[in-house]
């Protein structure tokens, strides 16, 4: 795997929050956050200064610090990445909304909304004018670069040096699967990492996949910066799935009282809700156009040659069968019933033995 080198720091991160002088509907404008040096017992809500448009004005990410009257750890709950995954918004403002400052050690810092025109859009990827209109993918390019090529890059090198890696101790950034498709209530961590397993087997999650990282995520540069870091899908986009939700919701207060934050007893965790664990998604894709008649659904169990899906052409001719490659539990089906070659049917979360050395 390679990995992407940490992005140089242009303006390093001063001892003090730098507050712009703007104020957006009331809420302060800061370019640079120190989480030491904010109020205790408080709660504190600015928007971060992002990259420019082309014409000049901001993007700005709003930002929450819920900041305990004791010392303790900061974890960063991030969302918005991706543009039309609203659920992990939805998730870290009710997780949110359970903190009392006054009760609180430490500091929660919540990123309610990462990768802004993409989400006005509802849409993943985040829209450029460069080229007539290039998208990027806000979760391949972290570390970021404050210097980079591109306005995303540009982005998340601001939040990255200002923002996040002279503040945090742990990360969990949520997502969703992206539009066309629906995802389990899973989870990917690098469970070779004790500090990473710990967070993830707090999560009563319906599945988790150990996942060695993929360079650019905001989750495998934060753990290449030696901060534990795990991704939460909560199913699908575009929409709020309540019931997953409040497992992400359960699960993300299990991590804070791990980590000494809030107090009170655990909920449930990946042992009490019966968590999948798996190692490899096997995809099948469509070998050919047609509309796709699904048959499988969340959660099932497959075992190898099942069918899983059959495709017709505009005709009604079925143009294609397709099986399950494994035995495993269905992770991802699609949800677009018109389906291009080489679209992604299914996944299935299964073991997979461990390579020959
Ligand atoms: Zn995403």
């Amino acid at each position: 795997m390679t990995t992407i080198p940490r992005a140089p720091q242009v303006n390093p991160l001063p001892a003090q929050t730098r507050y712009t002088g703007d104020t957006l509907q009331g809420v302060p404008v800061i370019s640079h956050l120190a989480v030491s040096d904010l109020a205790p017992g408080q709660r504190h809500r600015v928007y971060f200064q992002g990259v420019q448009m082309g014409t000049g004005q901001h993007w700005y990410v709003p930002v929450v610090v819920t900041k305990g009257s004791r010392p303790g750890p900061c974890i960063a709950l991030t969302a918005g990445v991706h543009g039309d995954e609203v659920s992990g918004i939805d998730a870290v403002q009710r997780v949110m909304a359970q903190l009392d400052p006054t009760a609180m050690a430490g500091a929660v810092l919540a990123v309610l909304g990462v990768s802004r025109p993409a989400i006005e859009l509802t849409r993943s990827l985040w829209p450029t004018a460069q080229q007539g209109g290039l998208a990027f993918d806000m979760n391949r390019v972290w570390p970021g670069d404050e210097t980079g090529d591109n306005a995303p890059a540009r982005h998340a090198g601001l939040l990255w040096n200002r923002l996040l890696i002279n503040n945090v101790d742990a990360v969990l950034d949520y997502h969703t699967v992206t539009t066309g498709s629906a995802f389990t209530m899973f989870c990917f961590a690098d469970l070779r990492q004790p500090a990473i397993r710990q967070m993830a087997e707090l999560l009563p999650v319906e599945q988790i996949k150990d996942d060695p990282g993929l360079a650019g995520t905001l989750e495998t540069a934060f753990v290449d910066a030696g901060i534990p870091a795990l991704t939460l899908e909560i199913g699908e986009g575009r929409r709020f799935e309540p019931q997953k939700i409040a497992l992400a919701v359960e699960g993300s207060l299990n991590v804070l009282k791990h980590y000494g934050l809030i107090e009170g007893p655990m909920g449930r965790t990946a042992a009490d809700g019966g968590t999948v664990f798996g190692n490899a998604l096997a995809t099948v894709r469509a070998t050919t156009g047609g509309f796709l008649e699904l048959l499988v659904g969340l959660r099932d169990r497959v075992i190898p040659g099942q069918p899983v899906a059959r495709q017709r052409s505009a005709f009604g001719d079925v143009v294609a069968d397709y099986h399950a490659p494994v035995a495993g539990e269905v992770a991802v089906v699609a949800r677009d019933a018109l389906c291009e070659p080489g679209t992604r049917i299914v996944q299935i979360l299964h073991q997979q033995p461990p390579a020959a050395p």
